[in-house]
């Protein structure tokens, strides 16, 4: 574990030991929190994924057995509604457990562990990867990456129009990270030029997607399923047409699937500005959900809710296990509140300098 991982421990144990996190837990009962998850996964395969997105069987399962102590658990539609319509809020604080995308895990291993609790979840899906099967352009090119990263860097090379090295591509998180900075058409460009030349790829064993009788086996037995869009696009970056038809095509082809009304969207990558939310409102939803940290009280913006990442580096200890204090300081908001007061420090010390 970094030094940086050791400091956020202790000061997490701090807060936990001086009643910090109590409080903030009191704080919440105002309002709903929403937790952030992608992937839960063998060990063996935590570190083959994305950083800081796939969690082991066993630290999530002693995250749900915190929550089940501390809050109500409800999926986010029912926690939205709660918000909505005013009157009292249950004594112990909402909270919501939402998964994204739409990976295999989610109901092998995630939605188990729920329902042993007797808890529901809400899981935002990818529709051309549920339910056709289409992998995402991460993972196609992480394939790639992995298969020939000397092939990957001549095909980055050629569309971007400048050398660029294998050895310069740095970690599986730069490489995407990289490739998520491109403009949309230039990313697909490189996407289709793996995809032909180092292709085809198949969804393996890592990421093989939920299917439709899975979504609607987990819609039978009370979890929610919302929409995370058709492709995955970062939606600022699409045109009218497109983005109504992420927002709007995805959500009618899980209604179709599921038989019931789909209300809750998630914005790819957390990627919203004015024009997608009105997009996502002019498609008929309830509420969707953002990145942004953050405690969500009746007056927030239905289409701009926040959500706590529970990722693994923020909430596990030295070894990878479960770390109560961490956790439960991502829970209340005790993070991003740490966050927002060390960059408004720094701004008023940029600010003091430049005033001198
Ligand atoms: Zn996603």
């Amino acid at each position: 574990m970094s030094s940086k991982g050791r400091v956020r421990e202790c000061v997490d144990a701090v807060a936990a030991r001086l009643g910090v996190l109590r409080w903030l837990r009191h704080r919440a009962a105002g309002g709903a929190t929403v937790l952030m998850y992608h992937r839960v996964l063998p060990e063996a395969d935590v570190g083959r994924y994305f950083q800081g997105l796939a969690l082991t069987p066993r630290v999530f399962e002693d995250q749900v057995r915190w929550l089940v102590r501390h809050f109500t658990v409800m999926p986010v539609r029912e926690a939205w509604s709660c918000l909505n319509r005013g009157g009292a809020l249950p004594s112990k604080p909402i909270v919501s457990i939402s998964f994204d995308d739409g990976y295999r895990d989610n109901f092998d291993v995630a939605a188990a562990t729920l329902e042993r609790h007797g808890l529901r979840g809400t899981f935002f899906v990818t529709t051309d990867f549920v339910l056709e099967g289409r992998m995402f352009w991460f993972d196609v090119a992480a394939a790639a990456w992995r298969k020939n990263p000397d092939a990957f860097a001549r095909v980055l090379s050629d569309v971007l129009g400048k050398v660029v090295h294998a050895g310069e591509i740095g970690t599986l998180d730069e490489m995407v990270g990289r490739l998520k900075r491109l403009e949309g058409g230039v990313r697909a460009g490189v996407i289709d030029r793996l995809e032909r030349e180092l292709g085809p790829f198949q969804p393996g064993e890592l990421d093989r997607p939920m299917d439709a009788e899975m979504l609607r086996t987990l819609h039978r037995r009370g979890h929610e399923i919302g929409s995370h869009t058709l492709t995955h696009p970062m939606l600022p970056q699409l045109d009218d047409a497109r983005l109504r038809a992420e927002c709007a095509d995805s959500k009618a082809r899980l209604e179709e699937c599921l038989g019931a009304p789909v209300v809750g969207l998630c914005y790819p990558n957390g990627s919203v500005d004015s024009r997608v939310r009105n997009a996502a409102k002019a498609a008929g939803y309830e509420y969707a959900c953002t990145t942004r940290p953050g405690l969500n009280r009746s007056d927030v913006d239905a289409l701009l809710l926040h959500r706590n990442h529970a990722s693994a580096e923020s909430v596990t200890d030295a070894r990878g296990g479960h770390h109560g204090p961490s956790f439960a300081a991502v829970v209340v908001g005790f993070h991003a509140l740490a966050h927002a007061c060390a960059r408004g420090l720094k701004r008023r010390g940029r600010a003091s300098v430049l005033s001198r």
